[in-house]
């Protein structure tokens, strides 16, 4: 049977019909932004919230050690511990003294979220891990390594309110935002994994579970900690977030000190198509999107790169590659072709590697840069949010 919030679509003549997977009011309230006006922040009350090291900036770690009686240099030693050695605990921190790093270990844990499964593929050159939080939450981290550089894409949110209808995360609606230190330990993770494999981390992607734009301010935040040139000292250009169209919130990036890179994923080059796959167009359409974009890249000089996850008989005809070449014609910008990852539960198809060529190359005819990206580790589940979801019903059949 299948279960009844399982997306399905049906061929129509005019096109296809999404139904919608059943909520109840309060899950529709926090995950169906359309209903709600400007998508609004799950607010997590401070008796849920857990603060550790990973969410001190600086200064902020520098005020706690004074008013614990400490010296303020000792928020170097520490951030020299934590981010340019990537200790696990406070008991390697071995200059400072023990019964500082006892009393710290007791207010701010070092980590907050543990390791739950690790799974490498793609001839050990991708690695997925995935986490549980504090609350019990599962969270998803991947790290791919290439010849030239060694890529992070982590995850924002538990979950997801946008509920595109394509994604493995955004099925169960949102459950909460991480933290800016739950996003800041699965850096510091990957940048060690790649120090034990002999590598660099070099880039970083906002492109695994949730929304990064409906999770501003911690997404800010972490970016501000993985920044520090006293700490991990990751350059905003080597970040790439990736959104689904939030406007307002592309406005504010644009004004924001750090020269990040965007990722829009757009998906369909029209209103009637993209409000079936991106239920957040309703509210900011695809004219108003690419207003948007304009801004950001007139602000910025810098190139924005569309996300196309291209499915068979959904978005991949000959005449919307030409209606999608058209409408990017003359931006400065880039597509990306990502061919659609197969979720268990979800009736899209991967269109065959021909047809996907054929899309690529009719948009790159209208002078647009166009690449394919095959996801890395799709035998293990690599759709963002779909280890996790695997990983609850291995859990829920063995109780
Ligand atoms: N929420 C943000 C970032 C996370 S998703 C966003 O939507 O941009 C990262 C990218 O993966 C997005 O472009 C998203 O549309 C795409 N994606 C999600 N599920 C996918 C799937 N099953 N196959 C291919 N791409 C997928
Ligand atoms: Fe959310 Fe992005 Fe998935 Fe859409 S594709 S449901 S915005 S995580």
């Amino acid at each position: 049977m299948p279960e009844p919030h399982i997306r399905r679509y049906f061929s129509q003549p005019s096109g296809f019909l999404i139904v919608r997977p059943s909520m109840t009011d309060t899950q529709a309230s926090i995950s169906d932004p359309s209903l709600t006006g400007e998508p609004k922040p799950i607010i997590i009350s401070r008796r849920k919230r857990l603060t550790g090291f990973y969410d001190m900036p600086f200064e902020t770690l520098q005020e706690r050690l004074v008013e614990m009686g400490a010296p303020s240099y000792r928020a170097q030693q520490m951030f020299d511990w934590a981010y340019g050695k990537q200790v696990q605990s406070y008991d390697e921190m071995s200059n400072v003294p023990a019964e500082l790093r006892e009393s710290i270990a007791n207010t701010l844990p070092l980590q907050t979220m543990k390791l739950v499964r690790e799974l490498v593929t793609d001839n050990g050159d991708t690695y997925k891990l995935l986490y549980q939080t504090f609350d019990g939450q599962l969270v998803e981290t991947v790290l791919m390594l290439y010849p030239d550089r060694a890529t992070v894409c982590v995850s924002c949110q538990v979950g997801c309110a946008v509920g595109c209808a394509f994604c493995a995360t955004g099925l169960g609606g949102l459950t909460r935002n991480l933290t800016a230190g739950e996003i800041v330990q699965q850096t510091v993770d990957a940048t060690r994994r790649a120090h034990q494999l002999d590598r660099q981390l070099t880039n970083l992607v906002m492109m695994g579970m949730g929304e990064p734009l409906q999770n501003y301010v911690e997404t800010m935040k972490f970016i501000n900690i993985i920044h520090d040139p006293r700490g991990l000292n990751f350059g905003a250009r080597r970040i790439t977030i990736s959104t689904s169209g939030i406007i307002p919130r592309i406005d504010a990036l644009a004004e924001e000190p750090y020269q990040v890179n965007l990722a829009v994923s757009l998906h369909a080059p029209n209103n009637e198509l993209r409000s079936q796959l991106v239920p957040i167009n309703g509210r900011y359409p695809v004219e108003d999107l690419l207003a948007a974009c304009d801004r950001f890249i007139a602000k910025t000089g810098r190139r924005i790169s569309f996300e196309y996850a291209l499915m068979n008989g959904i978005n991949n005809s000959d005449e919307i590659a030409r209606e999608l070449g058209q409408l990017l014609r003359g931006r400065l910008c880039h597509v990306n072709v990502i061919p659609f990852n197969p979720v268990d539960v979800l009736e899209f198809e991967r269109p065959n590697p021909e047809m996907i060529e054929r899309f690529a190359s009719i948009v790159r005819e209208s002078g647009i840069p166009t690449t394919v990206r095959y996801s890395r580790g799709v035998e293990i589940a690599a759709a963002c949010g779909q280890l996790r979801a695997r990983h609850q019903q291995m859990e829920k059949a063995a109780s």
